[in-house]
């Protein structure tokens, strides 16, 4: 994905101070491109910018709506600092990179994109414009020092899967109850997706010393008691070692111990420092430290940056 939105819109909060638990609405956003289809993006937030290592929550479609009916297609663009998780409920998309990878993700498979010191890469779903697509793209910033390393591209088409009365959970990043994703992960992180039958209820284990966050994607789940529409993303703090969960619906659990260093999120890029931020869209605009994706659409250019100094923030408005 490529991340065109300037200036995150001031959302509203609901919290239910009882139990520290946050509800983040999501806001509407332009994916890059000349033909730029709209996704519904709740990380990062004004008061809450990342959930663990998760600092990108963009989910999109179904796009059966022919106000969605333009698919995803993004030309080439480049990242630092982060992986891309991409997770479908329906259709699919190819990616390209500049490190050769060609790979098609399909629902229940994961594409996981470490971009490390820096990679280029393209999006496209298949078939008509109108067909069916809906899923989620995500980014984890990765931590100091693996931020430096060469970029890299996984996929993973056979992911485990734990299953109890109505109830199906896959685990595409971390473990769960002894299921564990082979993605690799630079932090301590956890990506399930959840799908409950009408009447299903279970109750998750958690590890506490993560925080968590609840994206419905599907009919409004009922979780730790409140019921999360889709595309909002409910936050759980640290200390909570269960998780009443109810359906029907679908949703992913996105965890991780909170991430400690201030990030500087900028257009495709997560870095540090303002300059840093200078350097990476330098060199993507001069065609030197991305490579070369092989794509019929020209690459994306960078936006123009802001004429004040970008400042690196913290997890959590201060
Ligand atoms: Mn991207």
């Amino acid at each position: 994905m490529s991340n065109l939105e300037a200036h995150p819109d001031e959302v509203e909060l609901q919290h239910d101070r009882r139990e520290g638990l946050t509800l983040l609405e999501p806001r509407e956003v332009p994916l890059g491109g000349p033909r730029a289809m709209l996704v519904r993006r709740t990380l990062p937030h004004r008061e809450i910018r990342t959930i663990g290592a998760w600092c990108f929550v963009d989910h999109f479609g179904p796009t059966h709506a022919p106000s969605h009916a333009v698919g995803m297609h993004v030309p080439p663009h480049p990242h630092i600092g982060l992986q891309t998780v991409t997770w479908l409920l329906d259709g699919d998309v190819a990616h390209r990179d500049s490190v050769g990878s060609r790979q098609l993700v399909h629902p229940g498979e994961l594409n996981v994109m470490t971009a490390g010191r820096g990679i280029a890469h393209s999006e496209d779903s298949l078939g008509p414009a109108d067909d069916g697509l809906h899923g989620v793209q995500l980014w984890t910033a990765l931590p100091d020092g693996e931020r430096h390393q060469s970029p890299h591209f996984e996929h993973h088409g056979d992911l485990p899967v734990l299953t109890a009365a109505g109830v199906r959970a896959t685990v595409f990043v971390g473990s769960l109850d002894g299921a564990r994703s082979a993605a690799a992960a630079y932090s301590p992180l956890l990506g399930v997706e959840f799908v409950l039958a009408e009447g299903a209820r279970s109750t998750l284990p958690l590890d506490a010393d993560f925080e968590h966050g609840v994206l419905a994607v599907e009919g409004e789940p009922v979780v730790a008691g409140v019921r999360v529409a889709p595309s909002s993303l409910l936050h759980l703090p640290v200390g909570r070692r269960e998780l009443a969960i109810e359906g029907p619906g679908r949703f992913l659990l996105l965890g991780g111990t909170p991430f400690g260093e201030d990030l500087l999120m900028w257009w495709n890029f997560v870095a540090r420092d303002h300059d840093e931020i200078a350097r990476a869209r330098q060199d993507w605009e001069a065609g030197r430290g991305f490579g070369h994706v092989d794509h019929p659409a020209g690459p994306l250019a960078a936006p123009a940056l802001p004429t004040t100094r970008l400042k690196a923030r913290g997890n959590r408005r201060r």
